[in-house]
């Protein structure tokens, strides 16, 4: 039977201090202990889910096998634990207040006022429960977006309240976060802050019962204890969590700390031995001295925060540990891209990567830049918008389709060779209806892919509404451009390869969404490699 204790995760003082990383890092090394544990991220937004948000507001767009479209912490959790989350993982408060309003039409509160407390605090800890009741597992732990203080954290910090008292001290547990800055002028490191936001999180009935203090400079023991003195927490509960160089070191400092032999005590567990974490160790250190070093353009219209592609940029980590390399990325701005500057852009990179996206913007450089790889025979690969630029321009420069081009941005072309989905075809609502989750994808024998996955069926996640534009394929295979990936049920095309290619592969799914530390994608491997191979004689 499983444990179902739940531990929550609140942050104080700033945002974006890591309560992603620091639940990820603590689920892993309860993990290597031999427990079941999985992560749920609430966050208190309006919105259903963030697939409708630009990823300028909150960084990329995760997704789950059960087609989830979720904050991109998820993918922090599934590649520090390698366990695969579902819908369940993430809410938002628009899908509570969805719930409740569509439970409130139907007639189901009886006449009663419905109110934040309790109807909306227990719909949140419904969701928190779910995960308990439905899934096999001895801890939940429950990361709670934006910083407490903000008006709108108020009913999770309730529904959190709410459990503890309910559950009792041995089932259940407050971490919070927060930030100790460190004044130049002084020379000196404030707890201020850290005892400020303690004290919010009292007032509304919590006690943290384990602190964790990012900080760019180690800790005193006489910091510690002030800490532990003015917030009423002991002092081996006031944990250190230093700036490291990647975040996959951050379990191992935590290790150090004890964070997880602080937990199991508090939770009436025993602490035992200290998990070796081996081959977590050997990959961080594989990380941090890489033997060789490649540069990989990375072409995408959001590149200014870099959290938008946070899954492809991790996927390069694990990817380059594989082959002993560090994977340099080079952002580059499609928008800025164009025939007279795209040399300069692209000088010294050993491979081309076109970023997934939606919408025209800067898309004539991500075109431009699928045929500087494929003419000047530099390693490509393009996911999803990249795919499809790829078949774009394949088409307009060696098939001689003038004006070829996705419906998506020009919707009268006389060649479609990317054309909406037949099931996208009556679709009008934005949220939520995109081609989402895991398909099957039927490797097709002799490909390149065909070497690089050892499977002949694979299964990858989508996000997208369009697709190759199957009229044509008889067209691009006789002229050296062909499907090596079809899904059985739909024959939707999932890759396009150019076998003379030094390595030239655009998927239709999402690769980078499977990348787990433990389990690094195998085209990203190969694509890492053949980038290496490139750049012999650099
Ligand atoms: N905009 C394209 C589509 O909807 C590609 C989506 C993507 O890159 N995720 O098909």
């Amino acid at each position: 039977m499983a444990l179902k204790k739940y531990i929550f995760v609140t942050g104080g003082v700033a945002s974006s201090l890591g309560k992603g990383i620091i639940s990820a890092s603590l689920a892993k090394l309860l993990q290597s202990r031999g427990y079941t544990v999985t992560i749920q991220k609430l966050d208190p937004y309006i919105n259903v889910d963030p697939g409708t948000l630009n990823p300028y507001e909150h960084g990329e767009c995760y997704v789950t096998e059960d087609g989830a479209e979720t904050d991109l912490d998820l993918g922090h959790y599934e590649r520090f634990i390698n366990i695969p989350t579902t819908q369940n993982n993430n809410v938002t408060t628009g899908r509570i207040y969805q719930s409740v309003i569509n439970k409130e039409r139907k007639g189901d509160y009886l006449g009663k006022t419905v109110q934040v407390i309790p109807h909306i605090t227990d719909e949140i800890k419904r969701r928190i429960k779910i995960l308990g009741t439905k899934g096999n597992f001895d801890f939940i732990i429950t990361e709670i977006g934006g910083t407490v203080g903000d008006i709108e954290s108020l009913p999770y910090i309730e529904a959190i309240r709410q459990m503890k008292w309910e559950l009792g001290p041995v089932n259940c547990l407050v971490i919070h976060l927060t930030l100790v800055p460190y004044l130049a002028a002084s020379a000196e490191l404030k707890t201020k802050p850290t005892q400020h936001s303690v004290k919010m999180l009292l007032e509304n009935g919590i006690q943290p019962n384990v602190l964790v203090l990012r900080t760019e400079h180690p800790l005193n023991s006489d910091i510690r204890k002030k800490v532990a003195l003015f917030c009423n927490v002991d002092y081996k509960s006031v944990i250190e969590s230093i700036d490291v160089s990647t975040i996959y070191e951050v379990p191992l400092l935590m290790q150090k700390e004890n964070l997880d032999g602080i937990v199991l005590r508090k939770l009436n567990l025993p602490e035992g031995e200290k998990p070796e974490m081996k081959p977590w160790k050997q990959f961080v250190a594989k990380v941090k001295n890489p033997k060789k070093h490649v540069t990989v353009a990375l072409v995408g219209k959001y590149i200014e925060l870099p959290d938008s592609y946070k899954s492809i940029m991790e996927s390069f980590v694990h990817a380059g540990a594989v082959n002993d390399c560090k994977v340099e990325l080079r952002s580059i701005q499609s928008e800025k891209i164009d025939k007279n500057n795209i040399d300069s852009y692209f000088k010294g990179v050993n491979g081309i990567v076109v970023a997934p996206g939606f919408g025209d913007r800067g898309i004539e450089g991500k075109i431009l830049s699928a045929q500087f790889a494929r003419e000047k025979d530099i390693p490509f690969f393009g996911i999803c918008l990249g795919m499809q630029c790829a078949v774009i321009e394949f088409s307009r420069n060696v098939l001689g389709l003038a004006d070829a081009h996705s419906t998506e941005m020009d919707i009268k072309t006389p060649h479609p060779v990317i054309d909406l989905m037949e099931e996208q075809k009556g679709v009008t609502i934005k949220g939520g209806t995109m081609r989402l989750g895991i398909y099957p994808c039927n490797i097709t024998p002799g490909s390149r892919c065909s070497k690089i996955y050892s499977e002949s069926e694979v299964m990858e996640r989508h996000r997208h509404r369009y697709e190759f534009n199957n009229n044509y394929l008889e067209l691009f295979g006789k002229n050296g451009m062909v499907q090596a990936g079809i899904n059985p049920d739909t024959e939707l095309v999932e890759i396009m390869e150019i076998p003379g290619h030094k390595w030239f592969v655009g998927v239709q799914f999402h690769p980078e969404y499977r990348s787990t530390v433990l389990n690094p994608h195998p085209l990203f491997i190969d694509f890492v490699r053949a980038a290496i191979e490139n750049s012999s004689g650099d």
